[in-house]
């Protein structure tokens, strides 16, 4: 599945590798009564009882090179079976995984980097440069990893240490690719990066990843975060600037395709989905 739009004068596309089954809505948003969650969840015409998100790939041609932010879950069924769909998408494109030049990754949790390498151990973009931030790759490779950080530490060591050669680390407000500018988000995981395009956009990552709960709910810590305090303070910040800056927003696990712009809505916040063209 795919969608094709423009980001300022460079070519997008987004690719899905499909939904993700995930937990109880309590089990993630954790401050927010379930009855709230349940009735957000189906006023969004959701299933109230459990969460689904999908997985909005960009692909983005600039400078001459494509690139393509975050690669889903790969060939893993822990979120269940409608995910991994991110090989047929790119054939849907016409897009080769060998002319992929760089991936570059909003941080390094399963859904995000597992489509980095084959089962077999070979890379599944050869050609491709990897773009991450600095504190991402030293706190997955630090010594003092916490156990509920042990399935995302063993795809790290499946997925990036192998290339490790190709890895690339960004710092905070670094334009490393024309027109594309790393902006540090850190709650979600410590190197959480969001990215801000030219032509007033910005991918979100997972920052605010639920349309409607994080919007509706922005305070609520959520089990996700690595550090549920920090990430409050930093889905406020981003959400504040992309409301005043009126910025297009790219949501990864929103809605399909995951397009829109974020309004402030009573204290709280509400994402406005673009019009499909
Ligand atoms: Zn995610």
């Amino acid at each position: 599945m795919i969608h094709r739009f423009e980001i300022g004068d460079m070519r997008a596309t987004i690719l899905s590798d499909g939904p993700l089954r995930l937990g109880r809505p309590g089990r993630i948003f954790t401050d927010t009564p379930a009855a709230a969650l349940g009735a957000a969840l189906a006023a969004a015409g959701q299933a109230p009882d459990r969460i689904f998100v999908e997985q909005n790939c960009l692909l983005l041609e600039t400078g001459g090179k494509r690139v393509l932010f975050d690669n889903g879950m790969g060939t893993d069924t822990m979120f269940g079976t409608a995910c991994g769909r991110l090989p047929n998408s790119l054939a849907e494109a016409g897009v080769g995984p060998e002319t992929i030049d760089a991936l570059v990754l909003t941080h390094a949790h399963s859904d995000h980097c597992w489509g980095t390498m084959g089962d077999d151990g070979t890379p599944n973009f050869p050609n491709a440069s990897i773009y991450m931030a600095e504190q991402e790759l030293a706190f997955w490779t630090a010594d003092r990893i916490t156990s509920q950080d042990d399935v995302s530490l063993a795809g790290v060591r499946k997925h990036l240490l192998p290339l490790r050669d190709r890895i690339v680390t960004l710092r905070d407000g670094e334009a490393f690719l024309p027109g594309v500018q790393a902006w540090l988000t850190p709650g979600h995981t410590p190197g959480h990066l969001a990215f801000l395009f030219d032509g007033g956009w910005c991918l979100t990552g997972d920052v605010a990843f639920h349309e409607p709960l994080s919007y509706a709910y922005p305070d609520d810590r959520s089990s996700y975060d690595a550090d549920p305090d920090q990430g409050v303070t930093t889905r406020r910040r981003m959400l504040d600037r992309l409301a005043s800056e009126r910025l297009n927003v790219v949501g990864y696990h929103h809605p399909w395709p995951g397009l829109g712009q974020v309004e402030r809505a009573g204290g709280v916040y509400r994402f406005v989905a673009a019009q499909a063209s």
